[in-house]
């Protein structure tokens, strides 16, 4: 399918937001579009395998992070990204208009469409000023969007309890969820900056006056969300594209170099029984304190299962000796039976092995549906941002995976954590059974013919006609 459209893609930088939206890139490129993607130069190296596979299709536009008085210099490598500073990003992130409308005059054949991150809504208006379309993609699922449109359509109060139920009647299923588990750049406007905050308010409704929704989700896990969304915008443009993931060959190396020797790491597994290892990793932001470290340990320790646990050291921001550290003895102590890794892991290769059992997770969305796609049953503790709707969307309706504990500070209780790890290792047949099905659902959805392949058709199809 060639289509000639030419589109800038302007990803948000952190590895929970690019991978995907990078991996949705590619597909766009195997559909023939013409991509420029925007970039600063800490981020270009995680561009290298996608412009080496499109290189005729896909060029980037590299323009040096702006500086804002919020945000410390250094903070544009991702893995610097500071806690709790997403709103500062956002205002950081406005500066690049500018330099994108220079770039867009200057060019000879320049884009028809601006696909953005949901974290920088404010490229709508951009877009509207330079006389183009918006679409906006979302990197958590239709759940998380169904609430956000809840939350910056009708602005709920803060209550001041923190635990006080927000409800969303209008969401299917009508969920509740306390203050203190909304997402923070909601409660950071509301709590702090105020509703004065024009530019974040702007930003985050830019979002819902968008031309067009692609979402990392697919349509058997979420279609109650996606009509809902349907309905909301009065528009069928809700594009259901995931799970997105990489080419078979970019599985290695996806968002990070691997930490440690990926061969090393197979030949282990590949002497372990099928389902028997638990796969421990939160993300790419979470770093444990100590004492939760302590205790995650203890609990890997008393499970006696198989494992691999990945860490992640303290970044800046955080007390170094406070974060991240491994107790002492403790590899030595689960040698043979425990892999740490400390650093980056090749979550997907993981995932994908036969010998993995379950996904002690944070819940982060990427995480879900990688863990959804490989069919293997998720161990919950959801520690912030979606994550409490992506932990309700999966124990609470789809039956695939067990809350182990909750909240970014919470110390799990080892001997509980311990017993959840060796229960789930096939013992649970319903877990287990839904596991497989919603695996194969994932499967077939990006399968030629299948409901996120038909959407991205639909995508490619829509922006053809746009391009005329
Ligand atoms: N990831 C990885 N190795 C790591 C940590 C994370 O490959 O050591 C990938 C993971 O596969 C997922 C993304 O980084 O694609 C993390 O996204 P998610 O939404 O799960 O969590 P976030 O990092 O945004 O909190």
């Amino acid at each position: 399918m060639t289509t000639g459209a030419h589109i800038l893609v302007f990803p948000y930088p952190a590895q929970g937001h690019m991978i995907p939206l990078l991996d949705l890139t590619h597909q766009l490129a195997l559909r023939g579009l013409t991509i420029t993607i925007l970039i600063t130069p800490k981020n270009l190296p995680i561009l290298t395998p996608l412009l080496s596979t499109h290189p005729n299709s896909i060029t980037t536009l590299v323009l040096p992070f702006p500086s804002h008085p919020s945000i410390p210099t250094g903070v544009e490598n991702t893995k610097d990204l500071p806690n709790g500073s997403f709103n500062a990003m956002m205002h950081a992130m406005s500066e690049f208009s500018n330099p994108i409308i220079h770039w867009f005059q200057s060019h000879s054949s320049p884009p028809i469409v601006i696909l953005s991150d949901t974290f920088l809504g404010f490229t709508n208006q951009l877009a509207s000023q330079l006389g183009i379309k918006h679409l906006v993609f979302s990197p958590s699922g239709t759940l998380n969007f169904s609430i956000y449109n809840s939350l910056w359509s009708d602005f709920p109060k803060y209550p001041n309890d923190t635990s006080t139920l927000i409800e969303f009647p209008n969401v299917p299923n009508s969920p509740k969820f306390p203050w203190f588990q909304l997402g923070p750049v909601y409660r950071k406007y509301m709590e702090e900056e105020g509703p004065n905050s024009e530019f974040i308010k702007n930003s985050m409704r830019g979002n819902l006056s968008s031309w067009g929704i692609v979402i990392n989700t697919f349509t058997e896990l979420e279609s109650l969300y996606l009509n809902h969304l349907k309905k909301e915008f009065g528009h069928e443009r809700v594009f259901a594209v995931g799970p997105l993931l990489p080419p078979n060959d970019g599985t290695k190396e996806r968002g990070g170099s691997s930490s440690i020797v990926v061969n090393d790491l197979l030949s282990w597994l590949d002497t372990c029984p099928d389902k028997s290892v638990v796969y421990v990793c939160f993300g790419s932001q979470v770093v444990l304190r100590n004492q939760q470290m302590e205790e995650l340990a203890r609990g890997l320790e008393k499970s006696g299962v198989r494992f691999i646990w990945c860490t992640k050291q303290a970044t800046k921001g955080h007390v170094e000796e406070d974060y991240g550290m491994i107790p002492a003895g403790f590899e030595d102590r689960v040698a043979g039976r425990g892999f740490v890794i400390k650093g980056w892991a090749p979550q997907v290769v993981i995932l994908n092995h036969r010998a993995v059992g379950s996904f002690l997770t944070h819940c982060g969305w990427n995480s879900v549906l990688e863990s959804l796609n490989a069919g293997v049953p998720m161990l919950m503790w959801p520690m912030g941002a979606d994550q409490y709707f992506n932990a309700n969307l999966i124990v609470d309706h789809m039956s695939v995976g067990v809350k182990v504990c909750e909240g970014a500070l919470t110390v799990p209780n080892a001997d509980e954590l311990a017993r959840k790890m060796a229960e789930l290792i096939g013992e649970d047949k319903l877990l287990s059974q839904r596991a497989k099905e919603l695996s194969q659902a994932a499967v077939n959805a990006v399968k030629e013919g299948g409901s996120s392949f038909r959407d991205l058709n639909a995508l490619v199809r829509e922006l053809c006609v746009l391009n005329k």
